[in-house]
Formats: C-alpha cells, sequence, structure tokens
C-alpha cells in the first residue's frame, strides 16, 4: 500500500510495472520539484538553449562529437558509469573536445524502484568511475527516465550534484527518422529549453545514426529563431530550480 501522503505522480508511477519503458516516466512530472530543486529550462532572459545527451558513452559518441565539433558547439553528456567503464576512451574524448559530464547513474535504474542504498550507491559509483577515467568530477546529474526520490536528492546534495531535467525532447529513443527527431525539438524550443537527446540506447537496442543526422537541422533550426546553442552550466541561473 502508498503511504497517503506520498505524491500522486510517485503513486501513479510505482503503480506501473518496473519494466515500463523510459518513455513513460520522460513525458511524467519532470518539471515537478516537490521532493527537490530541479532545473528543467535555463534562463529565458538569453538568446540561447543547451543541448544535452544521455546514455552514452557508446559506439555512437564519437559521431555525435564529430558533428559538434564541425558546429562549434558544447553540449552536455550526461553518462551511466557502466558504460564509462566499457568505453573509457569515448568518455575521455567527450571531456578532452570540451563538453560538459554529468551522472547518469551506474547501471541506469529507476530509483523508484530501488532501495535507498541502492540509490545511493549508483550515483556514488558513477561519480568515482567517471572522476577516475575522465578526470572530471561531475557537477550536475540527471536521474534514469528523469525519476527523483527522496534517496536520490540526499545523495545528489550530499555529492554537490545539480539536477536538470530538460523541457524539450526529440524523442529519439523511439524509432524517429532524423527530420522527425528535429521537428519534435524545434516544435518546443525557445530561449533557456534545454533539450534531451541521446548519444547511447539505456537498453542497447539501438544506434543513434538519426540522432547524428538530426544535430544540424536543429541547430539550423534554432538559428532561424535567432537561437544560438550555449554550454549547459551557461544557460542554468544562478540558483538550482530557479527556471521553473
Ligand atoms: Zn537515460
Amino acid at each position: 500500500m502508498f503511504d497517503p501522503s506520498t505524491p500522486p505522480f510517485i503513486a501513479g508511477a510505482a503503480a506501473l510495472a518496473a519494466g515500463a519503458s523510459c518513455a513513460y516516466y520522460a513525458t511524467y512530472a519532470v518539471r515537478s520539484q516537490w521532493l527537490g530543486a530541479t532545473d528543467w529550462r535555463g534562463r529565458r532572459d538569453t538568446h540561447a538553449a543547451a543541448l544535452t545527451f544521455d546514455d552514452g558513452p557508446s559506439e555512437d559518441t564519437e559521431r555525435v562529437l564529430d558533428v559538434l565539433d564541425r558546429l562549434n558547439l558544447r553540449a552536455a553528456f550526461f553518462m551511466i558509469g557502466s558504460r564509462v567503464e566499457r568505453l573509457p576512451r569515448v568518455a575521455r574524448m567527450v571531456a578532452e573536445r570540451g563538453h560538459e559530464i554529468g551522472n547518469h547513474s551506474y547501471s541506469h535504474p529507476i530509483y523508484l524502484y530501488r532501495t535507498g542504498r541502492e540509490t545511493r550507491r549508483q550515483l556514488e559509483r558513477a561519480q568515482a568511475v567517471i572522476e577516475e577515467v575522465t578526470g572530471v568530477r561531475p557537477r550536475l546529474a540527471r536521474p534514469p527516465c528523469g525519476v527523483r526520490t527522496p534517496a536520490y536528492f540526499a545523495t545528489a546534495r550530499r555529492l554537490g550534484l545539480r539536477t536538470v531535467q530538460w523541457d524539450v525532447a526529440g524523442f529519439d529513443w523511439t524509432r524517429r527518422r532524423a527530420p522527425e527527431i528535429a521537428r519534435a525539438v524545434l516544435g518546443g524550443a525557445r530561449a533557456g529549453s534545454i533539450i534531451l537527446l541521446h548519444d547511447g540506447d539505456s537498453d542497447g537496442r539501438r544506434d543513434r545514426r538519426e540522432t547524428v543526422a538530426a544535430l544540424p537541422l536543429i541547430v539550423e533550426g534554432l538559428r532561424g529563431r535567432s537561437l544560438v546553442v550555449a554550454p549547459l552550466s551557461e544557460l542554468l541561473a544562478d540558483e538550482p530550480g530557479e527556471g521553473k
């Protein structure tokens, strides 16, 4: 039974089978400030949006990096610790090319279904692996599928991690072609937007060819609206959660 004081979005999410797809959570309550300060958009008084990539590093990350280099852009990569262990060279490359790196857990569990102890270990282990491999200690975190819990926030705070969600998604975790991904992003992007894309696949099933192909279309479309791409940390307000 759920405690009646449990926030409704937690109860609703918990009622689903643990195997429910990320797509459900990703569109659900990602902006909630209920359990802790969360940035889901950046400052609106800019002419910029930020690109963020989840679930890497993967075999496709280098292609994402090449496109970003060609367009002279800096993005943020929320990495899975176990993937960093598997592809340390790629993880290092992300750091060396000047991108930000965030903590996206060690093995991509939905924290809602994990004990507080497991959640802590997930965040701590990812933090340690990322720092050891890349030399960068993440300051930003994004929980898998955007699902946050009290244990998540307690650990994130202790590790000095700021929680960053998104306000615009390319839905590139579904079977979409590049123009559709770009259309989804451009349909919602505005000043201060934090754009969610993927350079890896948490299920390891899909490649990121379409995301790579969508990037120039997204950047060109943003430019058409007089928006540039800025590094995520430059776009965030001084205080966490101010964007709400
Ligand atoms: Zn993810």
